[in-house]
């Protein structure tokens, strides 16, 4: 997902960023690579993908 909470503030990733998902309140970690679009990756495997209609990303 492009944006999680880092001390509830709304964030895109940023390297070895940590930040929780505004749905599920899971800790998210960044994704940061050098070719893919950085984002927020759940750090569990829990998938709240169905809360997030809009969202296309893979968490
Ligand atoms: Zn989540």
């Amino acid at each position: 997902m492009r944006y999680a909470l880092i001390d509830g503030v709304k964030s895109e990733a940023l390297p070895k960023g940590r930040g929780v998902c505004r749905v599920c309140n899971g800790e998210v970690l960044a994704k940061c690579g050098k070719f893919k679009v950085w984002h927020w990756s759940h750090k569990s495997l829990i998938s709240c993908d169905r809360w997030w209609k809009s969202e296309t990303d893979w968490h």
